[in-house]
């Protein structure tokens, strides 16, 4: 069955962590069933009356934690924010989903993704608006040529824009829209940035670990979560898609937000569109 559920070409995107979600509330029915099962001869010898009653409120507690998950889910699907879950979400549906995933040798990242699916869709439908200050875009340092002699972490207007990465495009979007932008190293400097710059909003580009787990730490902040391309392989010379980058910057200043800054990049050729265009990519 673990077999099956792996290969399963039905368990791609969000359905995968809603799968895993769903099994850990079933797991929580047979707890919940078990427990009243073992203490229902004593609470028999209380009161004829009380192992119904018990039983009555463990239902209710349990239809009450089904139906939340359901509302989670249609709001994801939905976009529209018919329950403020992104904190059960992140911190007790996404460690279950996990620990039920490997469980069944569900690849990690595969979970990851799908979590970061689903949350992306949840920051959607809350659609919080912020101002340009207050919109950060981290950027894992990976993405720097891994050839590159200046050192733009903690200082990103070292870079001379030469082109041979996608640092350059990507400073230059910041500049368009008036938001911050940051390169991390790691984790640790991630989780200064965002205390020194207290962003309300942030765009984050990184792996699926490093971007889960970078979710969780910045919670409550609204995060959008750009996975990067690793055609080279892991953390060296990765890529991101500025579509999606430039779409999520749109999207928590507003939809029609366009670019402000004096020094407009050339569209085209970074691969992006400033204004006016529909790229869903992020949407669904
Ligand atoms: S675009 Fe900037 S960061 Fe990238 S290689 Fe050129 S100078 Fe270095």
């Amino acid at each position: 069955m673990a077999l099956a559920i792996r290969q399963s070409r039905l368990l791609q995107g969000k359905s995968l962590f809603i799968f895993l979600s769903f099994l850990g509330v079933l797991a929580l029915g047979v707890v919940l069933l078990g427990f009243w099962y073992l203490i229902e001869p004593r609470l028999e010898d209380i009161h004829t009356g009380l192992p119904l009653a018990i039983g009555l409120a463990i239902l209710a507690v349990y239809l009450g934690v089904a139906s939340l998950f359901c509302l989670i889910f249609l709001s994801s699907y939905l976009q529209r924010d018919l329950i403020s879950a992104k904190r059960i979400t992140v911190r007790i549906l996404f460690p279950l989903a996990l620990a039920i995933g490997k469980t069944l040798r569900i690849s990690e990242d595969r979970i990851r993704g799908s979590f970061i699916e689903i949350h992306n869709s949840l920051v959607r439908a809350a659609s919080p608006l912020v101002r340009g200050n207050r919109l950060l875009l981290l950027l894992p340092h990976c993405l720097q040529n891994f050839q590159c002699p200046h050192r733009v972490t903690g200082e990103i207007r070292n870079c001379t824009g030469c082109g041979k990465c996608e640092i350059a495009d990507l400073t230059k979007i910041c500049d368009a829209y008036g938001i911050k932008m940051s390169i991390a190293t790691g984790g640790t400097l991630a989780r200064r940035v965002i205390v020194e710059m207290r962003p309300k909003a942030i765009v984050a580009v990184a792996c699926e670990r490093d971007l889960t787990s970078g979710i969780q730490d910045s919670y409550p902040i609204p995060v959008i979560g750009i996975l990067n391309e690793r055609p080279f392989g892991p953390c060296r010379d990765t890529r991101v898609d500025l579509a999606k980058v430039a779409t999520a910057i749109r999207f928590f200043l507003g939809s029609d937000a366009a670019p402000t800054g004096d020094d407009k990049p050339e569209e085209q050729e970074a691969g992006w569109a400033p204004c006016g265009e529909k790229s869903d990519s992020l949407r669904t």
